[in-house]
């Protein structure tokens, strides 16, 4: 379940190791290629992919985006769109290493030994071949980053959105990065019960809340980058205060931290620093 901070490292790690370089092979695992695999060009997977090289690595909310050069003057720019969603991840290793999981996709690289795989238990993820992002379902749609949004800009936006805080900031409609581990951390950080209705917030609350998000987001790229190095399958998660954390000890207050699971989603908070949320008689 990458977010924000987890594909921002995994993008600076893939712009050091794989810039410049030019695919060469492509495997497409046919168990999970149509599922994997959207292909919104009009040619092959492997055609469309060899002989390109990787101009830049960008992120938008939950994608890694993979800027890939025309092959000749009359080409047009390639973006390979990597949504791991809640199942998938990107491996860099040698080719003879143990493969993290299933692999859909591996790309083979003329000046390095080693390959990059997606890797997806599930096959929740999406991998789109496209030369425009706007033809990706709902990419358009996609609000400010977390980390670019301003204070002013927050709060209106937030206006617009109603229902639990929660759910609120895990719509990428309204900032792109965050989901449900992340939106625990920050809810937490800003003493915010999850399923508070966002009308009850108070602008003190919504200045907590943004600012929260900051600290959350950047403190946890740090985190990332010194655990997971150029590991970018890893999922380094020990640092988190609440998420996963059901039945331990606040690390504010001690109290036992709460864990809810409700439309598949698992919810962790700490009632005694996180007070309210009584429409669900919590
Ligand atoms: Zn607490």
């Amino acid at each position: 379940m990458p977010e924000l901070p987890e594909l921002e490292v995994v993008k600076d790690v893939l712009t050091r190791r794989l810039a410049g370089q030019t695919v060469v092979r492509v495997e497409v695992a046919p168990k999970g290629g149509p599922i994997v695999m959207r292909n919104l060009t009009s040619e092959g997977i492997s055609a469309q992919l060899a002989g390109r090289s990787l101009a830049a690595m960008e992120r938008r909310g939950k994608y890694l985006l993979f800027l890939l050069t025309p092959r000749s003057a009359s080409d047009a720019r390639l973006v390979m769109a990597v949504n791991p969603k809640l199942t998938g991840r990107l491996q860099l290793c040698l080719p003879q290493a143990p493969k993290a999981g299933p692999v859909h996709l591996t790309l083979h690289f003329a000046g390095m030994p080693e390959v990059l795989r997606y890797i997806d238990s599930k096959r929740m993820g999406q991998i789109y071949l496209t030369h425009d992002l706007a033809q990706i379902p709902t990419f358009a749609e996609m609000g400010p980053e977390a980390l670019a949004i301003t204070l002013e800009d927050f709060r209106q936006r937030l206006r617009t959105f109603r229902g639990e805080i929660k759910g609120v900031l895990t719509r990428a409609s309204f900032v792109a990065g965050i989901g449900n581990a992340y939106a625990d951390e920050i809810l937490w950080q800003a003493r915010l019960h999850p399923y508070r209705k966002r009308t009850t917030l108070s602008a003190t609350d919504v200045e907590s809340l943004y600012q929260a998000m900051r600290h959350v987001l950047h403190g946890a790229i740090e985190q990332v980058r010194q655990q997971m190095g150029d590991d970018i399958h890893l999922k380094p998660r020990d640092f988190f205060a609440v998420h996963m954390r059901g039945g331990e000890p606040c690390p504010r207050c001690g109290g036992a931290i709460s864990a809810i699971t409700a439309n598949q989603r698992l919810t962790n908070f700490c009632r005694s620093c996180q007070p309210g949320g009584l429409i669900r008689g919590l």
